[in-house]
């Protein structure tokens, strides 16, 4: 059987699980890949140390920096849920992921086109740290699909995608942009965090490079940092080059803890995907609520793109209050933790003003409460909600 007859769930089950990264010559072996914590790696004598610098060859111990079989493990696993993917690439967060892979595609003089529903500190990044490197961005609208080749500059490089988009979940029309990526020779990205590539196969939709802050889903219990960038063939030789002279590099034990929450990827991505859906339903039939922003909602800007382009949701939506005060509804929660990042098994909420990070379509709705929807019996979530509608 070929790998791409396996499904995701099969796949999550068995990715990263080489035989010699768990099995002693001598005989047996473990099913997880062990924490190798290295620095130093010792070589048998100076032919295989002088062997080792020639060839920069992935899965071979080099030196700490290069990782050990805990990390290979890991990144092998990702490349594998990405059907057409060449490689993976690991960082120490998220926000270290997207720097770093922009940081692959583009150089000073060239223009880069953001979605302007990006997550804050991608924008940051844009204006904040690449504008000062001689590299310019220009934001563009969620839905814009083919029409963004209007944007496209002489210097354009790069088309950087995040779907559905941060805060406000807008879906993009991933394949009408790759097609004029494809046409017009520009690099795409995108931001794969909400979906992962088990509900958003990026690679096989043509995007050169697929993000994943593995902190939210991946790691899946609040409790670690990597973040991961996924490439398809072309841009694979930049993305390594950069991340190995950049000196990135993941601990193996967060190496490890992603590698753990990674094997139940598909039973909580279902749990998760299942009661924020529930509860998206029943806070549109509440009076209290203005929007429910959830891209499986009909009404959810570019829903259509939902429908035709994902395998599933994830635990992650917003809305917002018709009437009341967001800030004191939050505060009104039992069930819900106040607090950044999701993904984990608990459930959170955050209220939070899109206004502040948009500049072309500039948001002008209340602010929005985001609902991380966690494992918790949806039940006692609905009611935790009602009472704070109550309190309120
Ligand atoms: C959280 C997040 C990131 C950054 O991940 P960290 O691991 O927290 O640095 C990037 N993109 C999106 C969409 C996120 O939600």
């Amino acid at each position: 059987m070929t790998e791409d007859e396996r499904r995701a769930a099969t796949k999550l089950v068995q990715a990263g699980r080489r035989k010699d990264w768990t099995h002693l010559e001598s005989g047996g072996g473990v099913v997880n890949p062990p924490v190798w914590r290295a620095s130093t790696i010792l070589y048998d004598n100076t032919a295989a140390l002088k062997a080792g610098l020639s060839t920069n060859e992935d899965g071979k111990l080099f030196y700490g920096r290069r990782g050990t079989p805990t990390q290979w493990s890991l990144a092998d696993a990702l490349t594998e849920l990405e059907p057409g993917a060449v490689g993976t690439m690991l960082f120490p967060s998220g926000a270290a992921a997207v720097a770093m892979a922009l940081t692959s595609v583009l150089k000073s003089g060239d223009h880069l086109l953001m979605v302007d529903s990006a997550y804050d500190p991608t924008r940051r990044l844009c204006d904040a740290y690449l504008a000062q490197r001689g590299v310019t961005t220009t934001y563009y609208d969620p839905l814009i699909g083919a029409e963004i080749e209007a944007l496209i500059q002489p210097d354009t490089r790069a088309i950087f995608m995040e779907s559905p988009g941060s805060l406000t979940f807008e879906v993009q029309d991933i394949p009408a942009i790759v097609a004029v990526a494809k046409k017009r020779a520009l690099v795409t990205l995108i931001d794969n965090t909400w979906a992962t590539p088990l509900y958003l196969p990026a690679i096989a939709m043509g995007v050169d490079l697929s993000i994943i802050a593995c902190t939210k889903y991946i790691v899946g219990h609040s409790d670690a940092m990597i973040g991961s960038v996924t490439s398809g063939p072309d841009t694979w030789s930049d993305l390594r080059l950069t991340g190995q002279v950049l000196g990135q590099h993941v601990g193996p034990d967060d190496a490890w803890l992603a590698l753990r929450g990674l094997r139940t990827l598909d039973v909580r991505m279902a749990r998760h995907r299942d009661s924020a859906l529930e509860i998206a339903h029943w806070l549109r039939a509440r009076p209290e609520v203005g929007a429910v922003l959830h891209p499986a909602l009909p009404e959810c800007p570019g829903h259509e793109f939902f429908q035709r382009d994902f395998l599933g949701s994830s635990g992650l939506f917003s809305f917002t209050l018709g009437r009341g005060n967001a800030d004191a509804f939050v505060d009104a929660l039992q069930h819900f933790g106040i607090g950044y990042s999701w993904g984990g098994f608990e459930s959170l909420a955050l209220p939070a003003n899109p206004a502040r990070c948009r500049s072309v379509n500039p948001w002008r709705g209340p602010p929005v409460i985001r609902l991380q929807i966690g494992l918790e019996n949806v039940r006692d979530l609905i009611d935790d909600l009602h009472q704070a509608f109550s309190a309120i």
